[in-house]
């Protein structure tokens, strides 16, 4: 039987998970979900950021993590959602940052002449090293001599596996373009040897077109033609900023949706968005990105069929203008959801 672990967690994280597991109930009733008491709540409680024995059974026990969204004005150090979020990225080796940058109706695009073809591709995100593992530090702090260092760290292995994982998924899911993106003009170590491996791994994958941009110019391109680009692989850093602009393209975080993977390991899917305490607990919070996030943990679980279905049902509510208030509409968060539940029929 398959087995979902569910963390709501803070904020608006368990209005829209809530919302989220009803499409789940409604098209997969056979999936049994477990929820967990973690989060910002739990910690002021307890003390409890992430237990080891939760970690342990999220690796072992479960097929999937569905998040909420992590993140409290009352724990200003943010500890219990590093523990949590990024805990599970590197404890579980989730490798892969898997976000498809998907436009499911061209009027939320902020792009002037832009169609739903135009904007579909999907970036994978190095998720486990690069700039955000920690490692540096700060030496005479709070003086006028004060030095801080960030390494950026780049292993043969980490940069091989996302690459692959990329070209792999391109050939799987039909996709022709497999563009890298690095700065190594000016990073000379570490991003020359994405630059080899990139080449390396491209070599094996004729079938598909292989290109290279630093990461300046792919943010222009990005906006100026979109439709250029189908996968494109990268860094943790530039993966984070880059998959924020994707959210803009495809008509903001509200509709964006992620997956942290280590195929036939462990998954942990999450909307983009973050816990937005300006609106929590008013109902008023857009379920689409959550609803979505369902449908790629589906997808990967192997119900593409379903993830389909909810795609196109997410797509009639948006054409129909049936969404939350953000986005234009007048629907709270569970009408939000009644809407793509009538839309699946
Ligand atoms: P984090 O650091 O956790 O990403 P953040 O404050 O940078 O948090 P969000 O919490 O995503 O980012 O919120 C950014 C803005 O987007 C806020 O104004 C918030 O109300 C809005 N927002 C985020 N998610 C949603 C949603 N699902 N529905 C409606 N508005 C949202």
């Amino acid at each position: 039987m398959t087995k979902i672990a569910v963390v709501p967690g803070d904020g608006i994280g368990p209005e829209v998970i809530g919302e989220a597991l009803r499409v789940l109930a409604a098209l997969a009733p056979d999936i049994k979900t477990e929820a967990f008491d973690l989060g910002a709540d739990r910690y002021l409680r307890d003390g409890t950021t992430m237990p080891a024995d939760v970690m342990a059974r999220f690796g072992s026990e479960f097929d999937a993590v569905l998040l909420g969204a992590l993140g409290d004005p009352r724990v200003p150090s943010n500890v219990h959602a590093k523990d949590i979020l990024l805990g599970s990225r590197f404890q579980l080796d989730l490798y892969i940052n898997f976000r498809p940058c998907r436009l499911l109706d061209a009027r939320y695009c902020p792009l002037k002449d832009k169609s739903e073809a135009d904007v579909d591709f999907v970036v994978f995100r190095e998720n486990t090293e690069g700039l955000y593992t920690g490692v540096g530090g700060q030496f005479k702090r709070g003086t006028a001599d004060e030095v801080a260092m960030e390494q950026e760290i780049n292993t043969r292995k980490g940069v091989e596996r996302i690459i692959r994982a990329a070209f792999s998924w391109a050939r799987t899911n039909g996709r022709k373009r497999v563009c890298m993106s690095d700065k190594a003009n000016a990073m000379r170590h570490g991003h020359d040897l994405w630059q080899r491996v990139f080449r390396e791994v491209a070599a094996e994958y004729p079938d598909l077109q292989t290109s290279h941009l630093y990461v300046d110019v792919l943010a222009m391109r990005l906006v100026q033609a979109p439709q250029e680009f189908d996968v494109i692989v990268t860094n943790n850093l530039f993966g984070d900023i880059l998959t924020d602009l994707g959210a803009a393209l495809q008509g903001g975080i509200g509709l964006a949706s992620s997956g942290n993977l280590n195929p036939g390991k462990a998954a942990l899917f999450e909307p983009v968005h973050g816990s937005a305490p300006d609106i929590a607990g008013q109902g008023v919070a857009n379920p689409l990105a959550s609803i979505l996030t369902v449908g790629m943990m589906l997808a990967y679980l192997g119900r593409a069929e379903d993830e389909t279905r909810i795609q196109a049902a997410v797509q009639r509510c948006l054409k129909a203008g049936r969404v939350t208030r953000e986005l234009g509409g007048s629907l709270r968060t569970t009408e939000a959801t009644d809407a793509v539940l009538a839309a699946l029929g």
